[in-house]
């Protein structure tokens, strides 16, 4: 007997027929003898409609009030699958993020959990009950409801599964599992069985949008076997589990695509310490995460500066540069939104050479012009324009031989 967390995306729980069918996994798991408890999202599709009602009242679509809205999504599938469950015979309890005491940090619409008290879910499970636990959302020592940024119900998932000690955390969604590039891309992409942690974040912060980015640090961190597969049908999916335990080094396993970042290019900025720092400390107070960074130095003591950030947050970063104008003395600032970085991943790129080669190579041979690069240990990352992004992820993932046999 296992305890198992299972999360359930809005996909899963989309309709009533789809949640009375996750009612009937997880009856199904406890009759394998498990205890389960389940973390859902809202029905797919609610959170934008939420946001989208706050949108037409306001510009500034963030504070405590937007959480409390965006909050209520889950609400209602936690009760609605409780009921389902009770319906089926199987007692279960539903909470919200608040009642089984997911405490957060006070960062509105992206929270962090500090704390999880397990006691009430170990009490429910204790009877014989399954505990239905709203997911992507929280609550800060003074009692405000949070939320925790998009997808955020991959991470209260990880992070329950590390409160209550959980053998498994099974996230299922509407693909059976991560795969070497997006399928609606590479339809020969091919399904992997294991992934590193590590590659994961890679792929999960380049724009596959399987995970939370969140949950699998938290899964690394707190050694949380994490598996994610589809709640349609009763394949096998792709495990996470630490780099030492996959078998064989692949040296590319997947390519990832991320159409979400813009470019701010900075001209001629004077050449001399501490420019970096006020720009990027300036955009960092704003809380904006910046990804890709390059600088060209001139010969006339100036130098350009290009980076990216989420393209939701372009304008904010343009006026924040603009503000540092005059104390900085750069020429113009270019803001370009059609860009898209195409990645190539693998663990084993730490011990084969020639990876980077071989991609621009493909690249080239294709046309493929390449605007920015950037590279870690086991990641290669390229910006091209945003209508090559696509041609460029299946010539890199047929280049590498990644499509199933
Ligand atoms: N319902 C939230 C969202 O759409 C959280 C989640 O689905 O994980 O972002
Ligand atoms: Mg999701």
């Amino acid at each position: 007997m296992a305890l198992i967390v299972q999360k359930y995306g809005g996909t899963s729980v989309g309709d009533i027929q789809r949640i009375k069918n996750v009612a009937q996994r997880v009856i199904d798991s406890r009759k394998q003898g498990h205890d389960v408890i389940v973390v859902v999202s809202a029905m797919s599709g609610e959170t934008n409609r939420l946001i989208a009602l706050a949108q037409q009242v306001t510009s500034d679509c963030s504070g405590p009030e937007v959480d409390l809205l965006l909050a209520t999504g889950e609400q209602v599938t936690v009760s609605l699958l409780g009921l389902a469950l009770q319906e089926m015979g199987q007692p279960s309890h539903s909470y919200l993020g608040s009642q089984v005491k997911i405490v957060t940090d006070k960062a509105f619409s992206k929270a962090l959990i500090q704390s999880i008290d397990a006691r009430k879910i170990h009490m429910a499970l204790a009877e014989g009950c399954v505990g239905v636990i709203a997911g992507f959302q929280g609550v800060t020592c003074e009692g405000e409801i949070t939320t925790l940024g998009r997808g955020g119900s991959d991470t209260s998932a990880v992070a329950i599964a590390a409160a209550v000690k959980a053998d498994l955390c099974e996230i299922y969604t509407d693909v059976d599992g991560v795969y070497t590039a997006d399928p609606r891309i590479c339809p020969n992409a091919r399904k992997l069985d294991k992934i590193s942690h590590e590659e994961m974040l890679e792929l999960a912060s380049l724009g596959s949008k399987v995970l939370q980015i969140r949950s699998v640090e938290l899964a690394a961190n707190h050694q949380v076997n994490l598996m994610v597969r589809s709640s349609f049908n009763n394949n096998a999916g792709t495990l996470l589990t630490s780099e030492e335990s996959t078998m064989e080094k692949i040296v590319v396993s997947g390519v990832a695509l991320d159409e979400s970042e813009a470019k701010l290019a900075i001209r001629d900025v004077p050449d001399q310490p501490g420019i970096c720092m006020q720009v990027f400390g300036a955009i960092a107070e704003a809380n904006i995460n910046v990804d890709m960074i390059i600088q060209n130095t001139g010969a006339d003591g100036r130098a350009d500066l290009s980076f990216t950030v989420p393209a939701l947050e372009l304008a904010k970063a343009k006026k924040i540069v603009m503000g540092l104008k005059d104390k900085l003395g750069f020429t113009t600032i270019d803001a370009d939104e059609d860009i898209a970085k195409v990645s190539i991943v693998g663990v084993g790129m730490r011990s084969h050479a020639g990876v980077a080669a071989k991609a621009f190579a493909l690249l080239a041979q294709n046309k493929i012009n390449i605007d920015m690069i950037s590279t870690s240990e086991i990641k290669i990352s390229v910006v091209v324009r945003k209508g090559e992004g696509k041609k460029a992820v299946a010539i890199l993932h047929d280049g590498f031989e990644l499509y199933a046999t």
